[in-house]
């Protein structure tokens, strides 16, 4: 079995606490690992050499930060198939889904390779006489990431690209169930050519977080995780007077409008609602039926849920992988018999899957409960799994009051083919990322990915312009540079002229 470390100062450290987290292959339910869950001082030591590596880190030319960056892209391209199967040993999504996440990931060290672009201030000249006025931006010095297990490469690379490339030093830790992709992104940084420090890895679980935050050396704090997590970290960082971006977890809905294409909603509903297993913050996991759309979508989503074919992540034939551990496919799985007991119509229940030869893995097959209603448990929880609720709604109207009721505002989508719906939707829904006949609608990385409510506690989304504002801070200089004439002394407040 292995034994999973941390990597700090760009080299392997074995862990010390005594203490371990399991980690199991979900697609066999074998133990395959254990992982280090770090002690207070490791959390030190780690932020100690990103502490040590952060000043001449940020005093690097941005000619250099960018040429590391580029070399860094080449490598995590070269090896995106490796990374995904190690996503899909540890987390058991299908192999295709594990290559969309990395080159998702890879998408924001591309625009980490651009970042001489978002770093140019701005230049006011002769504001007064003489005077000029530069607005720039600084690295903060230590930014910790805190990730979660169902994008093991993805939401990492989120974060320390661009933190890095502005300047910064990042101690990473990641999903104790998932915990051996950062570990590997982290080696082919140092590979790459970045210096000791500047990116490290500690592994743990919430002695090792709470540690994170309250460090006095650790400047920013970058969290994604389910909501009650998120809220307990921004509250605690926030206290300890960092700055936090704390995303959380969501319950996406999908309005499915009486003039859609319903063929197209469906193929949409079911690849967003069950892909990954229904393991993504962005799922779909509510779809809203308005008016007549709800019968013919209902039985063309059933159609296409009951051909989802579920099976170990590393077979070609497999559409769903297993869920991340067993206790966590129980809990989904009772969220189905709950629906039903409260009312729910199961229209395709997924509980009684099995997977021939992978007797073991931690497997469910798709859900599909019709006329849910938001008093039912499966509606008001995220179950992050593949369970997919229809809720029947009467108009366009009641249809956007249910999804803007939700506490969560993560990502909503409508599909329809008015185009005049469409854009009141837009601009009616309380949701940070809207698709429009778009069910998964996560911004590309030159946006910014967030959500509203409960879905982020904080002011900044990640990467794109907030990613570059989150981990840098502001700092305007007036200069003046005195002629010949000059000087004097002026009792007056500077007012120009
Ligand atoms: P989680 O909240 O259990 O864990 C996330 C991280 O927090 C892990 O690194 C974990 O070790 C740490 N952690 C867990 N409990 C803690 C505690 N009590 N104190 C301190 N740290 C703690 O989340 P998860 O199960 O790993 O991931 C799934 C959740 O993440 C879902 O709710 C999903 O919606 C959410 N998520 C959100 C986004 C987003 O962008 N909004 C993206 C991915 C996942």
């Amino acid at each position: 079995m292995r034994s999973i470390g941390h990597f700090v100062g760009n080299r392997q450290v074995p862990g010390a606490s005594g203490r371990w987290g399991p980690v199991h292959d979900p697609a066999t339910g074998e133990l395959t690992g254990r992982v280090a869950l770090a002690s207070a001082a490791e959390v030190d030591t780690a932020v100690a050499a990103a502490r040590e590596a952060a000043r001449p880190w940020a005093a690097v030319s941005l000619a250099r930060r960018t040429a590391l960056l580029f070399a860094y892209r080449e490598l995590l391209h070269a090896r995106r198939d490796e990374l995904a199967r190690i996503v899909t040993a540890e987390h058991g999504k299908i192999h295709a889904d594990a290559l969309g996440e990395v080159a998702r990931g890879l998408d924001v060290v591309e625009l980490a390779c651009g970042v001489q672009r978002e770093l140019a201030g701005r230049v006011s000249t002769e504001v007064s006489s003489g005077v000029d006025v530069v607005s720039l931006r600084q690295p903060l010095g230590v930014v910790a990431g805190i990730t979660p297990f169902n994008f093991p490469a993805m939401v990492p690379l989120w974060m320390f690209p661009l933190a890095v490339a502005c300047g910064n030093a990042f101690v990473l830790k990641p999903s104790e169930k998932a915990p051996s992709a950062a570990l590997r992104l982290a080696e082919l940084a140092a590979e790459a050519g970045f210096p000791p420090g500047v990116l490290g890895v500690v592994n743990g679980g919430s002695e090792a977080v709470d540690r994170l935050l309250a460090h006095p050396d650790v400047a920013a704090v970058s969290f994604v995780g389910s909501t009650p997590v998120a809220e307990a970290v921004h509250r605690a960082a926030t206290a300890y007077g960092k700055r936090v971006q704390a995303l959380g977890g969501a319950k996406n809905h999908m309005v499915v409008l009486p003039d859609a294409d319903l063929d197209l909603a469906a193929d949409g509903a079911v690849g967003a609602a069950f892909g990954s297993a229904g393991e993504r913050c962005m799922a779909v996991s509510v779809v809203v039926a308005v008016g007549d759309a709800a019968d013919g979508l209902v039985a063309r989503i059933a159609e296409r849920a009951r051909a989802v074919r579920v099976g170990p992540g590393h077979d070609p034939a497999s559409a769903m992988g297993p869920l991340i551990t067993a206790q966590h496919r129980d809990t989904v799985a009772s969220y189905v018999r709950g629906a039903r007991a409260q009312g729910a119509e199961v229209v395709v229940d997924g509980t009684g899957c099995r997977v021939p030869g992978y007797e073991g893995g931690f497997y469910l097959g798709a859900s599909l409960l019709d006329r849910v209603t938001p008093g039912m448990d499966a509606y008001r929880d995220e179950i992050f799994g593949p369970v997919l609720c229809v809720v029947r709604a009467a108009s366009y109207e009641e249809a956007v009051a249910l999804v803007n009721a939700s506490r969560w505002g993560n990502g909503a989508a409508v599909f329809t083919r008015d185009g005049g719906l469409a854009r009141r939707f837009q601009l009616e829904v309380t949701a940070g990322m809207v698709g429009v006949n778009v069910p998964i609608p996560v911004p590309v990385a030159h946006h910014s990915f967030g959500g509203w409510k409960d879905s982020l506690f904080g002011d900044h989304h990640v990467y794109g312009e907030d990613g570059v504002r989150f981990c840098t801070r502001g700092k305007v200089v007036t200069s003046r540079w005195p002629g010949p004439a000059a000087g004097g002394v002026d009792p007056v407040f500077p007012s120009g002229g």
